[in-house]
């Protein structure tokens, strides 16, 4: 069965990313595609990717990750929207490239769906009351 998930890699300092990124495919025969790549004020490095392929092999490509000192997290446990804040305003929705946010037409109501975010961070600022929250 193939898979397809986006995750956040935390590599320590003394890690060469790209190198082990590389491997994935080489050795796993993973195909990857970076959507963000940052260094954090504490000199860490993050990689924001898309990871695909055979389970087996997805499986064991995270186990080679984690075995080399690499943290790993679900995107979606990265973005989030602060419900309380929210007050449906929309302006998310233009701004956000991935289609993340949609207004029910009924309700008006704005949904956001975490699976289609890709952590470009646009709707950080967007966001009046400041609903959408990142956590690293
Ligand atoms: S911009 Fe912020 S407050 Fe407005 S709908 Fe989007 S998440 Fe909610
Ligand atoms: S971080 Fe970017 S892709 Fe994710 S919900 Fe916000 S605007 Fe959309």
């Amino acid at each position: 069965m193939a898979v397809s998930r986006k995750i956040v890699l935390h590599f320590p300092r003394r890690i060469v990313e790209r190198a082990i990124v590389c491997r994935l495919a080489k050795d796993y025969d993973l195909e990857f595609n970076i959507l963000k790549a940052f260094v954090t004020p504490e000199e860490e490095g993050l990689l924001v990717l898309e990871l695909s392929g055979e389970q087996k092999e997805y499986d064991k490509g995270i186990k080679y990750l984690t075995e080399t000192g690499v943290r790993i997290e679900s995107l979606s446990q990265n973005f989030i929207r602060n419900e309380e804040r929210c007050t449906h305003c929309g302006a998310c929705i233009t701004i956000c490239p991935s289609g993340a946010f949609e207004v029910d037409p009924k309700t008006r109501l704005v949904s956001f769906d975490d699976e289609k975010c890709v952590a470009c961070g646009l709707c950080i600022k967007a966001c009046p009351p400041r609903a959408m929250e990142v956590h690293f």
